[in-house]
């Protein structure tokens, strides 16, 4: 079959006619376990300060993400959007606050409302290592507190995370992109100040300009950092109030003792942010896929959609680069998904079939070789499983109503010796064994 709009698919011995479509990944076993991991690690933590889990659809009306802004590259080139078979203008979320903030509106929960999620996003991005077009993120919000403190606990919970990972080359950039008539006349001062340099910046940051003049302050190219870095800085656009928030926030971090840099050039990809904003950088990763999580204060999002005036501040973690930053650390490495018990029957079969049912009702992960395989080849199957012993059962052992229990490479103990249990006693027997 011909895959539709797009050339047929080259079918070769070697490469099969089906494969991830580019920007996707199997996740695999034991990464797969790795993610499960983090993600309950992640639950513990913002579980622990009265975070929720929420689980929104993975698409919505395009409307609720047209909210983002029409400013968004993620909204404007990286939507997956399309026409269902009811006429409905669909998109898969790229992203999760704007169906958090919907869901919000919509139930009208009690506030405040603090809740977390994770689960896949989409964005047409173009593919590379930490940039993909399907890709994993946690991430908490809360809805209806304006306090600075609440801006502290948010930006801690996700370093204590980081930390509980193992990672230490985690930098948090911090600053604060004002309310809306500051971050406006900022804006406003950032145009007049870059079209009078336009000479000085890239055609790419001249496209940028006329879009989102805040967004030339992302630009990574070294041909625009001269102008980028003595661009006027948000700061000296502040009211009192929003200059002492600010200061709250800082202080409130430095007396949890999380370590940030106020950095004024950091603006995020997406432009509903006000007032706090904060960025994680991954220093062990190259620099141009070194964020490994990002959010803010989005103070007015919940009424672009249709909701009331409610403060709302948040952050959404990268599952994919936060495992890409482990591994560059090298903390937080696969868990071992080898049983405990690997069962070998050279009676048939069915005492394996019983046996692991047994030990598995008792909490004990066992595995076993199928398909009646000599003892030799139910052996090496035992050892690849990884398992601390491999449980025996032959003729002898059956007429006798025992099983031999040999201890394999999986098992750390020191003692080696075999031995021959009731099969009444097996539980027990392996649970001291493991556990003594
Ligand atoms: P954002 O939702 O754009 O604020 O991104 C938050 C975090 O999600 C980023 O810091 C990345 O770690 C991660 N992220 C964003 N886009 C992608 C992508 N296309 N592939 C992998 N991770 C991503």
């Amino acid at each position: 079959m011909q895959a539709i709009g797009g050339p047929a698919p080259v079918a070769s011995p070697d490469v099969p006619e089906f494969q991830t479509s580019p920007g996707t990944r199997d996740i695999l076993p034991p990464d797969s376990a790795r993610v499960r991991q983090l993600v309950s690690i992640f639950a513990e933590i913002v579980g622990r300060a009265g975070y929720g889990e929420i689980v929104p659809p993975m698409f919505e009306d395009l409307g609720v993400f047209q909210r983002l802004g029409e400013a968004t590259d993620v909204v404007t080139k990286e939507m997956y959007d399309f026409v269902d078979k009811g006429g409905r203008h669909i998109a898969l979320r790229p992203e999760q606050t704007a169906s958090v903030v919907r869901a919000f509106v919509q139930h009208s929960p009690l506030t405040p409302w603090k809740v977390w999620y994770y689960g896949p996003n989409f964005r047409y991005e173009k593919p590379q290592t930490g940039r993909y077009r399907q890709f994993d993120q946690v991430g908490i919000e809360v809805l209806g507190v304006d306090d600075p403190n609440l801006d502290v606990e948010v930006i801690a919970l996700a370093a204590r995370f980081y930390e509980a990972l193992g990672l230490r080359q985690v930098r948090l950039s911090l600053n604060s992109l004002g309310n809306p008539d500051e971050r406006a006349s900022y804006v406003t001062a950032l145009q007049r100040y870059f079209e009078a340099n336009l000479d000085a910046l890239t055609p790419e940051s001249r496209q940028t300009l006329l879009k989102n003049p805040l967004r030339v302050l992302d630009s990574k190219r070294a041909e625009d950092a001269d102008v980028v870095g003595a661009a006027p800085q948000i700061g000296s656009f502040y009211s009192d109030e929003t200059a002492a928030h600010f200061e709250s926030v800082c202080a409130g971090l430095r007396a949890l003792d999380v370590e940030f840099t106020v950095t004024a050039h950091l603006v995020r990809g997406l432009d509903y942010y006000r007032r706090t904003t904060f960025e994680f950088a991954a220093e062990a990763l190259d620099a141009a896929q070194n964020a490994v999580g990002g959010g803010g204060r989005y103070d007015g999002l919940a009424e672009d959609l249709g909701g009331s005036a409610t403060p709302g501040i948040g952050f959404a973690l990268g599952v994919d680069r936060t495992i890409l930053a482990c591994d560059a650390e090298g903390v937080f490495g696969a868990p071992s998904l080898a049983p405990s018990a690997f069962v070998v029957d050279t009676t048939g079969g069915h005492e394996a079939l019983l046996i692991t049912a047994a030990l598995q009702r008792a909490g004990l992960p066992a595995d076993r070789a199928y398909e009646n395989r000599s003892m030799k080849s139910q052996m090496k199957a035992a050892g690849r499983s990884g398992a601390a012993f491999a449980i025996i059962i032959g003729s002898d052992e059956l007429a006798a109503g025992t099983v031999t229990v040999r201890p394999l490479a999986g098992h750390a103990g020191e003692d080696r010796t075999q031995l021959v249990v009731e099969r009444g006693d097996l539980i027990d027997t392996l649970r001291k064994l493991i556990e003594p």
